[in-house]
């Protein structure tokens, strides 16, 4: 049974959701999976199963492995950082051995937020100076403040904070946050936008980076302008004067989960991607990327030593050392079935040079690492026919070519060779989970990483080499595999 996360006194006799059921590519989660996630990957889990309830295309459900009934992720809070736990829905879970009784109902809690009248007061003044800022711009034709916007798209229309009508550009719609909007209620202003094709932006008042406990809701919000914080102040409203526009003031979320210097920023300079919310500079998606390729650096120092050198594999060289220092810290032993060390280590290394000689086909720049042979297919063949510890791994390269662009090579020769593979090693054929699919999810987690993959793809930041055709990805920096 996995660690109890939650040790706080009146929770002690609760019972926690243990492991879950997410439908479609991210598969089994358990609690302590969750709780070992980074806040954003935890967070887009969180959102996706919200946006599910609301019928957005992006959404996803997960369920509880005991009942099957479907869970949502609830964030806590312990000393002060937020934590991650699965939770059933109101009224589900009930026959279930991991209930935990009945969750707080969101209309209760709604009629508490807004009984506050100094907050609605707040709120309201707020609402009126977005409005006069926009009135600001010479682009101005039409605005309005919690009016009922008819909906074109959906079945209901909805009341947003402000609606603002510039010429040639998006229309904008503005939801003021103070500190206490509910996730659900973030997730369905959220689709119902997208669905109209409205931008919307979420505007905090009270933000304060130096605080240590940031109010959840702003933090999926945040998490939702990728890593961006839209604040309205003294500043960005005197700036807004001054350029005749509407600005905002904007922290940036870094690296270390803090915040970089506020800097103040223009409506018209915000990135408006077709999916999801207005964005300065993608933190979230450019986060992971860092780590991704951080990940992958000793090994490409090494590939490029090896490039089209025969016997490659067996030349000793520091880059050769620093990798395998780094990839025992991955997986120790690097694989179950070699007995010397030596044997290991060549074995795990001439994988990588067969998976990066692949990619690097995928990638429409063939290079072929460890070797001498003309081609990927060349290289693959003759060690498929030749080496055991190529054939033991048949099962990667037929998972690597069907989720790349490169699926047509498993109709010709090398489809040929990695069944003949198969079949020669039943029974002896690495299988999912072993150390060496461990060195590939952190090698390449676009492709072997399911979670990884999942979130790049959500994020639209999945790159060509690691998509199978038929689903292209248009929106691809091609900076992401840069040997
Ligand atoms: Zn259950």
């Amino acid at each position: 049974m996995a660690r109890q996360p939650v040790q706080r006194a009146e929770e002690k006799l609760k019972r926690i959701i243990e492991a879950t059921l997410f439908e479609g590519g991210i598969g089994p989660v358990t609690a302590r999976e969750l709780v070992e996630m980074p806040e954003a990957e935890w967070g887009i889990l969180r959102d996706r199963i919200t946006d599910y309830r609301q019928g957005r295309p992006a959404g996803v459900v997960c369920r509880c492995v005991m009942c099957g009934d479907p869970v949502f992720i609830r964030a806590r809070r312990k000393n002060g950082v937020p934590y991650p736990l699965f939770s059933h829905f109101q009224g589900g879970g009930l026959r279930c051995p991991w209930h935990h009784g009945a969750n707080e109902h969101p209309e209760r809690l709604r009629e508490e937020q807004y009984s506050g009248q100094q907050e609605s007061q707040t709120h309201r003044l707020l609402c009126e100076q977005i409005d006069t800022l926009a009135k600001l711009d010479t682009r101005y034709i039409s605005s309005v403040v919690n009016a009922y916007r008819p909906p074109t798209e959906s079945e209901h229309g909805r009341f947003p904070d402000v609606q603002v009508v510039w010429r040639d550009f998006p229309e904008c719609v503005f939801e003021v946050q103070l500190s206490r909007t509910f996730q659900t209620e973030i997730s369905a202003r959220c689709t119902h936008y997208e669905r109209e094709g409205v931008a919307l932006a979420w505007v905090l008042f009270g933000f304060d980076p130096q605080r240590a406990e940031l109010p959840q809701s702003f933090l999926d919000v945040i998490r939702r302008h990728r890593g961006n914080a839209f604040v309205i102040d003294r500043a960005s409203v005197s700036a807004s004067y001054a350029q005749r526009t509407i600005v905002f003031t904007c922290y940036l979320e870094n690296a270390d989960g803090g915040f970089d210097p506020p800097r103040l920023v223009r409506l018209d300079e915000l990135t408006f991607p077709e999916e999801g919310l207005p964005y300065l500079d993608d933190r979230i998606s450019s986060a992971l990327i860092d780590r991704i390729n951080r990940a992958r650096r000793p090994c490409f120092d090494y590939l490029q030593s090896i490039e089209g050198v025969s016997y490659g594999v067996e030349v000793d060289s520091a880059e050769r050392q620093r990798l395998l220092v780094e990839l025992r810290a991955v997986a120790s032993p690097l694989s179950s079935w070699e007995t010397t060390k030596e044997h290991e280590e060549s074995a795990t290394l001439r994988l990588i040079c067969c998976v990066f000689s692949l990619i690097s086909e995928a990638n429409r720049k063939p290079r072929i690492y460890g070797t001498k042979q003309p081609n990927v297919v060349a290289m693959l063949n003759t060690w498929l026919n030749s080496r055991e510890e190529v054939q033991r791994c048949a099962l990667i390269f037929e998972f690597l070519l069907r989720s790349t662009p490169l699926t047509h090579l498993l109709e010709g020769s090398l489809g040929k060779h990695i069944a003949r593979a198969k079949s020669v090693m039943d029974g002896n054929l690495v299988l999912a989970g072993e150390p060496e699919w461990q060195i590939l999810e952190h090698l390449v987690p676009e492709i072997f990483h399911r979670r990884v993959r999942e979130q790049l793809r959500y994020l639209s930041k999945l790159p060509p080499w690691a998509e199978h055709e038929d689903l292209p990805n248009p929106s691809y920096e091609p900076s992401s595999l840069a040997i």
